[in-house]
């Protein structure tokens, strides 16, 4: 039955369609993910090494971990943004943008073993891969300095970390992970809630710390997802792949 709606939305309906159709029924999808999974989970660890064979005193370490805290949380925050509101469904990364917009339909994760997440998840990461690419290439120099490797090694990690605590803010009742986002390390439950039921808020993922900086950004560069693309899977009836 055709959606009601300014032509313009039709047309934008009729494109997700097609996009999501692409992203659940042709199996290049799904290997691309695993592909990108594989990329980022072993980039992570090549860079691991690298970091870990160079000197550097526990104080400079600490301050790596918080670097990549920090840049993590907003990476990752701006990269949602920009996804979310993206409606570039006839391109060639359009089934991924497609599927990317299901979270908003479908907020509630497959249940799974974390390792599982971080390996999964790790797979819509098609930006983190050529990052860490390049960032092992200039760390293998003998010049490169070692803070900048440990920083980079362990924003590889937390931005897949990001995933792990975005899918523990819908699906955890654990009391550790509820710990872990009282004390500021993961996201919480109330913070990344805002995301869903306002518009335009809380696209940071790792522990929220930098959601005012992209709150900020969002509200210069867009209007919102909520009358944008969120109109757009209207459509949508599977359980979808999550
Ligand atoms: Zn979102
Ligand atoms: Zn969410």
């Amino acid at each position: 039955m055709p959606v009601a709606g300014p032509p313009d939305l039709q047309e934008k309906i009729a494109q997700f369609d097609r996009a999501i159709f692409l992203y659940e029924n042709v199996a290049a999808y799904k290997l691309f993910g695993y592909a990108v999974a594989t990329a980022n989970v072993l980039l992570q660890a090549a860079l691991l090494a690298r970091a870990w064979s160079l000197p550097t005193g526990p104080a400079a370490h600490l301050a790596a971990i918080l670097t990549a805290y920090l840049a993590a949380d907003l990476v990752n925050g701006l990269v949602h943004m920009y996804m979310d509101n993206n409606d570039d469904y006839v391109s060639p990364a359009g089934p991924l943008i497609a599927g990317f917009h299901l979270h908003h339909k479908l907020p509630r994760y497959t249940d799974r073993p974390l390792p599982e997440v971080y390996f999964l998840e790790s797979g819509s990461k098609v930006w983190l891969a050529p990052c860490l690419a390049a960032g092992l290439f200039f760390s293998l120099r003998p010049e490169a300095n070692p803070f900048a490797v440990y920083a980079l090694a362990y924003f590889g990690v937390l931005s897949s970390v990001a995933e792990v605590s975005h899918y523990l803010a819908h699906n955890s009742l654990s009391p550790a992970a509820a710990a872990l986002a009282r004390a500021g390390l993961l996201l919480s439950k109330r913070r990344h809630g805002r995301h869903h039921t306002e518009d335009n808020v809380s696209y940071t993922f790792l522990n929220g710390f930098t959601d005012p900086v992209v709150d900020l950004i969002a509200r210069k560069l867009y209007s919102g997802y909520k009358n944008g693309t969120d109109l757009h899977y209207v459509n949508y009836k599977a359980a979808g792949r999550r």
